[in-house]
C-alpha cells in the first residue's frame, strides 16, 4: 500500500472527487485511493468505469445513486465494519454537492466510521472562480426549482440581495430561467452563465439578462452551466452602523480613519459617525 489509504481498525469511506469535463482534473491522490480502496461506489457505474479505466484502475464499482441510497448504506457500512475501505464517487465534481452522498457520509459518523476529503473539482468553486464576481460571502442555491412558479417565486425572494447567489440549471430551462429574472429584476440586472467548464466549448458569459437573452435565444442552449447572480445594485445598503462596527472590528485601520471613510461613504457629518464609534467602544468592553 503507497499510504494514499489509512487503515484503522475499521475501514474509511473516502469521499473522492473527479473531474468535471477534462479527465486532466484528477488528482493523483484521487487516482492513488481509488486504486487502493477495496470498493468504489460511483452515481452511474457505467459512466465512471469510464475514468477508472483511462486511470488503469481496476477497483470493483458498486452503484449507490439517489433512488438507491436508502438500500446501499447498510452494505456498505458492513463492508467499512469488517475493516474494507471504501471510496465514493459522483458522476463529476465533489460528491454530496448537490449529489447524492450526504446520507452515506452521514450514516459513517453515526456509526463511528472514519470519513476522508479527497477534494478537487467541483462546477461551484470552478464557476465562481472564473465569474469576476464578489466571493467572500456567496450563498449555493443547488438547482433552480424546475417549475415557473416555484423558480419566480424563488428569484424574487433573492435576486434582490446583496450578496452573489450560485445556481446550477438544466441548459434545456436556461432561456425560461432567464425570462423570470427578467421580469422579477428588470433587463438591466447582471449575471454570469458559466457553461462547459473544463471542456472543449467553455464559456463564461457575462452581461446583463436582456443580453443573455438575445446571446443565449439564437439557438438550443447544450452542455452544463452555472448561474451566477452577483450582489444586486439595488439591495439595500447596509446603514452606516453596520457598515462602521464591521470596520472597526475588521480593519486595521486606526479609529480616526475608519469615522473620517465612513463619514464621507454615507455623507453624515464627522461628529455623528465619532459618537456612534464610542457606542461601540462601550458595547465592545
Ligand atoms: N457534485 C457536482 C460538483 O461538485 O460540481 C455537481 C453535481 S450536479 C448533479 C450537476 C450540475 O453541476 C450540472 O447540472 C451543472 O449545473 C453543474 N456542472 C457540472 N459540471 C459542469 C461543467 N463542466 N460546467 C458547468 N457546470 C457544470
Amino acid at each position: 500500500m503507497s499510504g494514499a489509504v489509512m487503515s484503522p481498525a475499521g475501514g474509511c469511506l473516502y469521499v473522492v472527487a473527479t473531474p468535471i469535463g477534462n479527465l486532466g482534473d484528477m488528482t493523483f491522490r484521487a487516482v492513488q485511493v481509488l486504486k487502493e480502496v477495496a470498493l468504489v461506489a460511483a452515481e452511474d457505474t457505467r459512466h465512471s468505469r469510464k475514468l477508472l479505466v483511462h486511470y488503469q484502475i481496476g477497483t470493483p464499482l458498486v452503484s449507490y445513486h439517489e433512488h438507491n441510497a436508502r438500500q446501499k448504506v447498510d452494505p456498505l457500512l458492513e463492508k467499512l465494519r469488517a475493516g474494507q475501505d471504501v471510496a465514493l464517487i459522483s458522476d463529476a465534481g465533489t460528491p454530496g454537492i448537490a449529489d447524492p452522498g450526504y446520507r452515506l457520509v452521514q450514516a459513517c459518523h453515526a456509526a463511528g466510521i472514519c470519513v476522508v476529503a479527497v477534494p478537487g473539482p467541483s462546477a461551484l468553486v470552478g464557476a465562481l472562480s472564473v465569474a469576476g464576481v464578489p466571493t467572500d460571502r456567496f450563498t449555493f442555491e443547488g438547482f433552480l426549482p424546475a417549475k415557473a412558479v416555484a423558480r419566480r417565486s424563488l428569484l424574487q425572494d433573492r435576486a434582490g440581495l446583496d450578496q452573489t447567489l450560485v445556481f446550477y440549471e438544466a441548459p434545456h430551462r436556461l432561456l425560461a430561467a432567464l425570462n423570470d429574472l427578467l421580469e422579477v429584476s428588470g433587463p438591466d440586472r447582471q449575471l454570469v452563465v458559466v457553461r462547459e467548464l473544463t471542456k472543449l466549448h467553455e464559456e463564461v458569459f457575462r452581461g446583463s439578462t436582456a443580453e443573455a437573452l438575445a446571446h443565449f435565444g439564437q439557438s438550443a442552449v447544450k452542455g452544463e452551466l452555472v448561474l451566477i447572480l452577483p450582489p444586486s445594485e439595488d439591495a439595500p445598503r447596509v446603514s452606516m452602523t453596520v457598515a462602521l462596527r464591521k470596520m472597526l472590528e475588521e480593519s486595521d485601520l486606526s479609529r480616526r480613519d475608519v469615522v473620517k471613510m465612513i463619514a464621507k461613504e454615507y455623507g453624515v457629518p464627522g461628529s455623528d459617525v465619532y459618537r456612534e464609534s464610542l457606542k461601540y467602544l462601550d458595547d465592545a468592553d
